[in-house]
This record gives C-alpha cells, structure tokens and sequence, in this order.
C-alpha cells in the first residue's frame, strides 16, 4: 500500500493512516507544491503488516483511513476488515470516491464529492465524477453510515456547485450529513480561501435539500497533542 505517515491521538486513542499519490489531480491541491520536493521511489511507503505492527502497541479505539490507495490492490480492499478483525476498532474512511476497499470491517465513509457537473469535475479534478457518484449511491444503498463534504472554493467550486451537490445528496436521503469546508489557500497557487459569509451564503443556498448541513474552516482544527508512529517527514 502507499501508506507514507501513521498519526496517534492519546486522547482519544485514535489514529490515522495517510496515504500518499492520489488518483485525482486536483487543480487546489496542497499536494501539488509538497510533490516535487521529494523523489517518491525513495520514501519508505508500508504494507499492511507494517501498518499493523506499528499499530498492534497502541491497540487504537478508532483508526481513520485517509483517502485511499492511488491504485486498486488486495492490501487496500481488506485493510479495514484486517484492523477490524485485529482491534475490534471503530474503521472511518474519507474518501474521494474513485476507488473503495470491501466495506468489511467499515463503520464508516465519509465521500468527498468535488463538483457535481462533471465538465467541471474533468476540469479540476482531471476525471470525470461518474464513480465517485456511482459510489456515493452504492454506499448509500449498502446501508453503511454515510456523510460527505466538498471543498469550497470562491469562482471554482462556488455556490452554485455547492447547491447542486447538495441537491444531489437530497435526492439520495435529506439526512445525509454534509460539510461543507473553506479552502485553505496553497503558496503558488491562484484561489482564495471563502470569507466566512461566503461559506455560510454557500450552506444556506442549499435550503431545505438536505437536513444536516455543518460548515467549517480548515484553520479552525486542532491537532495539538497528536504524534507521528511513523513518518517519511514530508513537512516543509
Ligand atoms: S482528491 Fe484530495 S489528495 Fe487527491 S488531488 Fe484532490 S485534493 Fe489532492
């Protein structure tokens, strides 16, 4: 697998796997100014039983599963039963939609919807959103605990896409949960982070499709106390 960082959070005995290399290449991307800093052959990325060995010390109550492999493999499809089976922990996945594991083991999927319009989705994301879309039903009609979110981007995914998406959720299940987030804005790239009466001009546009609508701004996280069980230190 491309597993490149393992967090730890002692408080809430929690951790998180970070993959790295993306089937997407979004136009916003933080990851476009931290991938020509580094040559990817030479990070040390592990498989499964690495992940497990790292893990099997803390024995973490939850474990979130960030994005997922770049690529479809067998070691992605059964990780979340693998540290289901091993932890009795509660397994999230965020996702971008374009490729699941095997829902075994799953609590949870929280899909990344980028534009509804796929022209526009083709054109910030360099694929078309049809199975992110055939996904985010085939999740829904398995009966896992769903919720999504998009990413707010002022002129580029703007209120009228976030309405849309939106609209689309609704038509699958109104109480489905959405977020909807601020961009953080990345050095050399041109779009802006939303003012907070943009992103919440943006939530309210959505009016009445669905019944769970949150909005929130990256800079608002917290990550204090939060270690490294592993890491290729891509940080810069
Ligand atoms: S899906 Fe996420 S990680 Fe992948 S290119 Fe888009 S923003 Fe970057």
């Amino acid at each position: 697998m491309n597993i490149h960082r393992i967090t730890y959070n002692p408080t809430t005995n929690s951790c998180s796997l970070y993959f790295i290399g993306c089937n997407f290449r979004c136009l916003g991307c933080y990851w476009k100014k931290i991938y020509p800093t580094f040559n990817l052959k030479e990070l040390r990325l592990l498989n499964l039983k690495e992940v497990m060995e790292i893990l099997r010390p803390v024995s973490p109550e939850k474990v979130t599963i960030i994005s997922g492999d770049p690529v479809e493999n067998r070691e992605f499809s059964v990780l979340p039963k693998t540290l289901y089976d091993e932890f009795r922990c509660e397994v999230r996945l965020m996702t971008n939609g374009q490729i699941l594991p095997s829902l075994e083991g799953l609590k949870h999927v929280s899909l990344s919807i980028k534009a509804l319009s796929d022209d526009l989705h083709k054109r910030y994301t360099g694929k078309s959103n049809t199975a992110p879309l055939k996904n985010f039903r085939f999740l829904y009609e398995s009966g896992i605990e769903l919720s999504s979110s998009s990413v707010f981007i002022p002129d580029v995914i703007d209120k009228e896409e976030i309405k849309g998406i939106g609209r689309f959720i609704g038509s699958i299940d109104r109480d489905i949960p959405y977020r909807i987030i601020g961009y953080m804005p990345v050095d050399g790239l041109p779009f802006r982070r939303p003012t907070y009466e943009e992103i919440k001009e943006a939530a309210a546009s959505i009016n009445g499709s669905l019944n769970n609508v949150v909005f929130s701004d990256p800079k608002e996280q917290d990550y204090t106390g939060i270690i490294d069980l592993f890491t290729n230190n891509l940080k810069r």
